[in-house]
């Protein structure tokens, strides 16, 4: 385990660089695997081990089963904007967002589905399919 700002190594237990200050996981410097530098801030695998370079420390308290979005954003942004499926596109569910604009905008029961996933999101039950987003 190597800090992700300074490539410095780091315990397992240690939560805190000691040289740099940084919290474990956070930088897009170095390969938190191996400890090479990273050179293109893009870039998604590190060229050196093949170890991803972007996990979900990235996003915070972002959830894994929401493609990363953070848990409390998704569920305010279901809750105003939800009937038009917007939290299922930025979740990259593009399928499921149209679904909820023809749902709304013809029946006029997009609300249902909206509640549906609201409630979801709150009770970690929403999960992301990774193999069905378009
Ligand atoms: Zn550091
Ligand atoms: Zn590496």
């Amino acid at each position: 385990m190597y800090c992700k700002n300074c490539g410095q190594e780091l315990n397992e237990n240690q939560e805190v660089c000691l040289s740099c200050g940084f919290k474990k996981g956070n930088g897009s410097k170095y390969c938190q695997n191996c400890g090479s530098a990273v050179r293109d801030p893009g870039q998604e695998i590190c060229i050196n081990c093949g170890a991803k370079l972007h996990n979900s420390d990235l996003f915070g308290d972002g959830s894994p089963n929401l493609a990363g979005q953070n848990k409390w954003v998704m569920a305010i942004i279901c809750f105003l904007v939800g009937t038009l499926g917007i939290h299922n596109f930025i979740m990259g569910e593009n399928k499921k967002g149209i679904f909820k604009i023809i749902m709304t905008c013809c029946c006029g029961i997009g609300f249902i589905f909206m509640l549906i996933d609201f409630v979801r999101i709150l009770t970690d039950s929403y999960v992301v399919d990774p193999t069905k987003l378009v």
